[in-house]
C-alpha cells in the first residue's frame, strides 16, 4: 500500500462531516468555520530513521516539523496560529532538545504553542498538528482549469542536494543543508495567491512530479523542466555527484514552496507582490501529466513513497 492508498482507506472509516467542516480530509489542510472564522487543520509527523538520521540535531527536527506544518497551512492561503505539539525520544534530554526547536520556529513563524504530550520512544520522534487562521477562501488542490498556468516559488532541489550533501558528511554545502533542514515555508506568498484568487494551490513535499499529480485530478498538464528554477549551487553538486540537476530537483522532495495553478495574468500580479520570486513552469490542460525536455516527453519521474 502506498500513502494515498492508506489515506482512502483511513477515508472510508470516516463518519459524515459536521457542518462546520468546509473542506475535509484529503487537502494540504482541513478547513473548519468556527463562529465566523474559518480556520484551517493539519498536522504532519517526522520519525528518526525514516524521515532524518543522526546529521539532523534535535532542534533541527523540532524546527522542521512546525515548519512543514506551517507550508501546508500556506498552501491554502492561511496565517498559522497555534500548534499542538507531541514528541518522543530514547531520553528526556533528546526530546527537550527537540521541543527547544519547535519553540524557536513557533516564534520564528508568529505560531503559539498550546501544548502537547511527551513520552519514551525508541526513536526520536515528533507530530505537530497545526491550527491556521483564513482571511480569504482557501485555495484548494482541486480548482484547477484547462488553460492555466503553473508558477512554482522559490527554488527546487536545494533540500534535496543539502540531503545528499548531509548523507555524505560534505562540508561547504551550508546552504542547501539549511533548505533541507530548516525549510521556509512560503506564507506571504500563499497569502497573497489566495487574496488574488489563485485556482488551486499545494505545497511541495514529496516532490513537483509526486505532488503536480495531485493539483491534476480531472485535468492534466505540461512541466517544461528545462523552467525550473534550480539554482547555481544545486546544479554544480548535483552534477558533481553524478545526479541530473533537473530530475533531481523535479523529484528529489522535501522544498516546501508552492506550485500554484491560475491565469497567467494572476500569476504576474503575485510575481509583483511577493518577494519571493515566482517561476512559470508549465500548463494545465485537459488530461495526462507530461513532463517535458527540450520538447520531448520524458517519462518515468516520480516522487517520494512514504511507505517504501
Ligand atoms: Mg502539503
Amino acid at each position: 500500500m502506498n500513502e494515498l492508498e492508506v489515506i482512502r482507506r483511513i477515508s472510508t472509516l470516516l463518519p459524515p462531516a459536521p457542518p462546520e467542516v468546509l473542506v475535509p480530509l484529503g487537502d494540504d489542510c482541513a478547513v473548519l468555520e468556527i463562529g465566523d472564522r474559518r480556520w484551517v487543520a493539519a498536522s504532519d509527523m517526522l520519525v528518526s530513521g525514516h524521515h532524518f538520521e543522526d546529521w539532523a540535531t534535535p532542534e533541527d527536527v523540532g524546527y522542521k516539523a512546525v515548519a512543514v506544518n506551517a507550508s501546508d497551512v500556506a498552501a491554502m492561503g492561511g496565517t498559522p496560529r497555534f500548534v499542538l505539539t507531541s514528541g518522543g525520544a530514547p531520553a528526556p534530554e533528546t526530546a527537550l532538545r527537540c521541543f527547544a526547536g519547535v519553540v524557536e520556529a513557533c516564534e520564528r513563524f508568529g505560531v503559539y504553542p498550546l501544548g502537547g504530550d511527551t513520552t519514551r520512544a525508541d526513536v526520536l520522534t515528533v507530530d505537530v498538528a497545526i491550527l491556521g487562521e483564513l482571511a480569504t477562501q482557501p485555495v484548494l488542490r482541486s480548482g484547477a482549469s484547462p488553460g492555466d498556468s503553473l508558477a512554482v516559488t522559490g527554488e527546487l532541489g536545494a533540500s534535496a542536494l543539502g540531503l545528499l550533501a548531509l548523507e555524505r558528511g560534505m562540508t561547504g554545502q551550508e546552504r542547501l543543508i539549511s533548505r533541507c533542514l530548516r525549510p521556509e515555508p512560503r506564507l506571504e506568498a500563499g497569502r497573497a495567491a489566495a487574496r488574488l484568487g489563485a485556482g488551486a494551490m499545494i505545497d511541495l513535499s514529496d516532490g513537483l512530479a509526486s505532488d503536480v499529480r495531485h493539483v491534476c485530478d480531472g485535468v492534466g498538464c505540461i512541466v517544461d523542466l528545462d523552467l525550473l528554477p534550480i539554482k547555481d549551487d544545486t546544479r554544480e553538486l548535483a552534477e558533481s555527484l553524478g545526479h541530473d540537476p533537473e530530475f533531481l530537483a523535479a523529484t528529489g522532495g522535501e522544498d516546501y514552496e508552492l506550485l500554484i495553478c491560475a491565469p497567467e495574468p494572476l500569476l504576474g500580479t503575485l510575481a509583483n507582490s511577493v518577494e519571493v520570486p515566482l517561476t512559470l513552469i508549465g500548463q494545465i490542460t485537459d488530461s495526462d501529466v507530461i513532463f517535458e525536455r527540450g520538447g520531448e516527453s520524458v517519462d518515468g519521474l516520480t516522487g517520494w513513497n512514504h511507505f517504501t
